[in-house]
């Protein structure tokens, strides 16, 4: 179980991201990935190695936006790569999830959804949340969620920004540690307390 870190407020995301997986970096990963919604618009931007690694990306190719969601991840399902490092996304790529723990009945999950028509790129159980949202969406991004959720066993903490619903980052935790901090016009969340204290 690795490191989330996220916010929504009126500055760049992006800075306040890298800051938190950074503090987060104690907990040990092998991979990190960022997404922000920028007009109405995700953008992902994830490696294999070091947050360091991801910084050098972002200067080379940018992405802003005023709500964002970053990963540092300990692989448990599917090798460190490029495909398997978090953000997942849905079929349509409005959809992203950043997701701690171990989702246990996701093969059965992934079945099902890749019976609907569901296409995986990622050999994670961390998918399977991003197509079940997408399967359950009802015109509301927290209720989708939840409905997604209600058919998954495990342990997560998790936050999902989409297209659908540009100005939210919806969260949800079950046996893992997620937090909320409340600042003025802006709110951060962090899977452990070190990244929040600054
Ligand atoms: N089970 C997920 C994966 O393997 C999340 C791992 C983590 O908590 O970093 O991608």
């Amino acid at each position: 179980m690795c490191g989330i870190f996220g916010y929504i407020g009126n500055k760049e995301a992006i800075p306040f991201i890298i800051e938190g997986l950074k503090k987060l970096e104690y907990r040990g990963y092998d991979s990190a990935g960022v997404a922000t919604l920028n007009k109405g618009k995700i953008f992902v931007s994830k490696c294999v190695g070091k947050i360091s690694g991801l910084e050098d990306m972002l200067k080379q190719k940018p992405i802003s936006g005023s709500v964002g969601i970053g990963h540092t991840r300990w692989a448990t399902h599917g090798r460190p790569s490029h495909l398997n490092s978090h953000p997942h996304e849905d079929c349509t790529g409005k959809i992203v999830v950043v997701h701690n723990g171990i989702i246990e009945n996701y093969l059965e999950l992934r079945r099902k959804l890749a019976d609907k028509g569901h296409k995986f790129t990622s050999a994670t159980d961390t998918e399977v949340i991003a197509h079940l949202i997408e399967e359950n969406l009802d015109g509301n991004l927290l209720s989708s969620v939840s409905k997604a959720l209600k058919q998954v066993k495990g342990s997560y903490a998790l936050a999902v920004i989409s297209e659908h619903e540009p100005g939210k980052i919806v969260i949800a935790r079950h046996g893992s540690p997620l937090i909320v901090g409340f600042g003025e016009k802006e709110s951060f969340i962090s899977s452990d307390i070190p990244a929040l204290l600054k």
